[in-house]
């Protein structure tokens, strides 16, 4: 079903299908580099062009944009299979990888020589460099231009044979040097590289450049709308330069911006950094923007879906609010994690009107708005603990939790009121001594969370702060870079108390504990009746207060 408000890129679509043009079918895709693991910046372009493949009836592609040897690994092409279909993308049976093509666009390469179109050019990457000139100075044809088409032939096949050692000669397209846009200054079509590839193995030592791959890949897979970043946005000439010189199905380029986020780094080179000089865990690190951290955090499909399709689509560069990133997840969380009692920082209660050894049980339900949810049993014993700060000695008069001689309900179980504060020689509260009140009629004012002090289950809590301590960490003086804006207090893990009952929690469970936010079952450093908690998010402020 289509929304009533469209974006741009669904306007483009609509009056392409309205004037019957470049549409039988919408055909679009994914295509990574499988250079690192992908990124909340990749769900967007992911969600998008998958999205409009549901909406319109059409096809969806995961095409692994492969051309690059020395920094594609297989490990990066499982995680991203693994992370797309965790997206609820779904390519079926349309897996590709841009080095399937190397063949044809050798072919193709060829086909371009003979039509006088590309050359094989003796420039150093450095002389290239400065014959291509700036945006204000036009650049200058390579001495090798003119080159004839049966000694561009002849080169091109010495180059393919491994006559030649890397970096010595290039296959350029022969465009205007003259070009307002540098991009069509004779652009780099092949560059010789021996080195391994982690699909075709030693069998090229020729790679094509990203430009000439891109378009005829989606040309070949009759891609309709090749949709990406803004970046983009002046090769689009060039993309399409490629497509009519060599006759072939012309798909349309669409750009749009990038996904940006406040407190965080988005490109993949950073978050190797921060990978391999050990700011994180690793790539799953629940700190990092990656897809594998999110799931580690607790971010779930539907809560980055739901982002995504709120932060919509737009022609122009801009940083979202992380807090938007957070709500999506509260908001499916909310719904879907059963509720459970934990304290992070306790202070002990003894419930003086208990005996020692009693346990009374009280039935709390999983879900206070879904009695489908079911009931599980708290014990009460005459020791608890509560939350530390939810004792105030000299309370101001809105503090609703519990102060001297005040009463205050414990969640699902009854009322107590603080008799007596009991300190030690420097003056610290140690505990507090109450009596305790069953009834469930009665009102006081606040409901704070407790847990049972002998029966609770310790376990490692793991809360996390922003990654980075400024909202934009790029932006640096000289001489610094964002690794001088990583935040120092990220991450604080911390032994908390728990109900009993989390003993068996699942790895991979969504769990609110209430008042302190969702938690996630951590999958990696969870064992057998030794959960690890990672906080996904705190609820909403307005809640504890
Ligand atoms: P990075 O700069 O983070 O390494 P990339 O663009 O080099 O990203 P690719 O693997 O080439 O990474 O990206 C695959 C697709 O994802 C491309 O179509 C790209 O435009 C899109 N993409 C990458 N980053 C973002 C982002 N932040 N927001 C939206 N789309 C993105
Ligand atoms: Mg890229
Ligand atoms: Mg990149």
């Amino acid at each position: 079903e289509k929304p009533a408000s469209r974006n741009f890129i669904e306007q483009i679509i609509d009056a392409d299908l309205a004037a019957a043009k470049n549409v039988d079918q919408i055909h679009t895709r994914f295509p990574p580099e499988p250079n690192g693991y992908l990124h909340i910046g990749h769900a967007k372009s992911i969600c998008l062009n998958y999205g409009l493949a549901q909406q319109y009836g059409g096809k969806f592609n995961l095409r692994f944009d492969d051309t690059n040897p020395t920094r594609e690994e297989q490990e990066y092409v499982d995680s991203i299979m693994d992370d797309v279909r965790w997206l609820g993308a779904n390519w079926e049976d349309r897996l590709f990888f841009a080095s399937d093509y190397f063949e044809q666009l050798h072919d193709w390469a060829v086909k371009l020589i003979k039509a006088g179109k590309a050359f094989v050019c003796d420039l150093t990457a450095d002389e290239m460099r400065e014959y291509r000139g700036t945006l204000v100075k036009p650049g200058k044809n390579s001495p090798d231009r003119d080159r004839r088409v049966d000694e561009n032939l002849e080169l091109f096949a010495k180059m393919k044979a491994g006559e030649f050692p890397d970096g010595s000669r290039t296959l350029r397209a022969k465009i205007d040097m003259a070009a307002p846009n540098i991009n069509l200054r004779d652009p780099v079509m092949y560059r010789i590289k021996h080195a391994h590839h982690h699909r075709t193995g030693d069998t090229w030592c020729i790679y094509p450049s990203y430009d000439y791959t891109h378009g005829q890949s989606d040309s070949i897979e009759g891609i309709t709308y090749s949709i990406c970043t803004l970046e983009f946005e002046n090769h689009r000439p060039l993309y399409d330069w490629f497509c009519e010189a060599l006759g072939i199905h012309h798909p349309r380029q669409i750009e749009f911006a990038r996904l940006n986020l406040t407190y965080t780094v988005m490109s993949k080179r950073k978050l190797l950094q921060l990978v391999t000089e050990k700011h994180v865990s690793g790539w799953d690190d629940p700190r990092m923007p990656t897809i594998r951290g999110l799931r580690r955090r607790g971010y779930t499909t539907e809560s980055i879906q739901a982002f995504c399709e709120r932060i919509g689509v737009a022609k122009f560069n801009s940083t979202i609010d992380m807090a938007w990133l957070e709500d999506a997840v509260r908001e499916d969380l909310n719904e879907k994690a059963f509720r459970a009692l934990a304290v992070l920082n306790p202070l002990k209660i003894v419930l003086t009107n208990l005996e020692p050894g009693q346990t009374i049980d009280i039935e709390a339900p999983n879900h206070p708005q879904n009695p489908e949810a079911g009931m599980r049993t708290l014990p009460l014993t005459r020791e608890i603990l509560i939350e530390a700060d939810d004792f105030m000695e000299d309370a101001p008069k809105k503090f609703f939790r519990l102060r001297p001689g005040g009463e205050v309900r414990l969640r699902c179980a009854g009322i107590i009121k603080c008799d007596e504060v009991v300190k030690d020689a420097a003056g610290n509260v140690t505990e507090l001594r109450c009596t305790f009140d069953p009834d469930h009629a009665r009102k006081v004012k606040g409901t704070i969370h407790w847990v049972s002090a002998a029966r609770a289950l310790s376990a490692e809590v793991r809360l996390y702060d922003h990654l980075c301590a400024v909202e934009n960490p790029e932006d640096v003086p000289e001489g610094k870079t964002f690794i001088d804006n990583l935040n120092p207090n990220s991450l604080q893990s911390i032994t908390a108390h728990l109900e009993p009952s989390l003993v068996d929690a699942i790895p991979g469970t969504h769990i609110q504990f209430e008042r302190l936010g969702y938690f996630f079952v951590d999958p990696v450093d969870s064992t057998p009746n030794k959960p690890v908690f990672n906080r996904t998010a705190t609820l909403r402020d307005s809640w504890t207060k």
